[in-house]
């Protein structure tokens, strides 16, 4: 059983009115539980597409691209153009991306980098509409300041698995194996909560969800 940052039956009920994927996006879910790949829930893929609709992001950031399952639903979400650029750290994991992304045929829409989150992003200097944190949860402290660089004035945060297991609003009783994990999300919520040139709301699905509005 997944860990769960709310209660199970609000989570389940909600589980059951989301329109699931098929087709490939199916089999790279099935792919993804299977071998134990984080990918987004389906909860935080249908506030996605909602966020990308409003928005009408043209150039998208992600850090964290696993095997190119939400860069996909990203790409599909923002129509037939725009782009994304998305950082992954494991060679592998970049390599299995690109091909899932070739077999969506949107080789030509979406960038796989390959190279650390926080190396990327200092090399980057064109500004993004729209960026999704979801790589090393303990680093977002770190990618903070480049992302608030990258992102134009207007321009969208999102940060996946801010609530972790429901731990981050638990400290105390947090095993030492998550304590790092769940102290350094709380002091980056504090950071994007607090911070003077953005505008956030913290969301409790999937494994919670931070989205920031940077001022225009
Ligand atoms: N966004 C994906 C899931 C990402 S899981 C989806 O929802 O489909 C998190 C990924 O971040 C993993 O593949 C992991 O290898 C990668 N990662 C971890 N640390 C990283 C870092 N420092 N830089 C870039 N990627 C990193
Ligand atoms: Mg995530």
């Amino acid at each position: 059983m997944e860990e769960r940052i709310t209660y199970p039956e609000i989570n389940s009920f909600l589980r059951s009115t989301i329109k699931r994927e098929d087709g490939f996006l199916r089999d790279l879910e099935k792919y993804a539980e299977d071998n134990h790949i984080p990918i987004i829930q389906p909860e935080t893929a249908a506030l996605l597409k909602v966020l990308i609709g409003i928005h009408k992001p043209e150039r998208v950031l992600e850090a964290g691209t696993a095997i190119g399952y939400s860069a996909v639903i990203i790409a599909r979400a923002m129509g037939t153009s725009g782009t994304v650029d998305t950082i992954e750290i494991d060679e592998d994991m970049a390599e299995a991306a690109r091909k899932n992304i070739e077999i969506m045929d949107l080789s030509k829409r979406i960038r796989v980098l390959q190279g650390d989150a926080l190396e990327v992003m200092e090399c980057l200097d064109t500004a993004y509409d729209f960026i999704f944190l979801d790589a090393a949860k303990g680093r977002y402290i770190e990618y903070f300041d480049h992302a608030i660089r990258l992102l134009r004035p207007g321009g969208l945060l999102v940060s996946d698995n801010v609530l972790y297991k429901g731990l981050v609003a638990q400290n105390q009783k947090v095993v030492h194996k998550h304590r790092t994990i769940a102290v350094k999300l709380k002091e980056y919520l504090q950071l994007l909560c607090h911070d003077e040139r953005l505008k956030t709301s913290i969301i409790p699905i999937g494994d919670g969800l931070a989205v920031s509005l940077k001022r225009s």
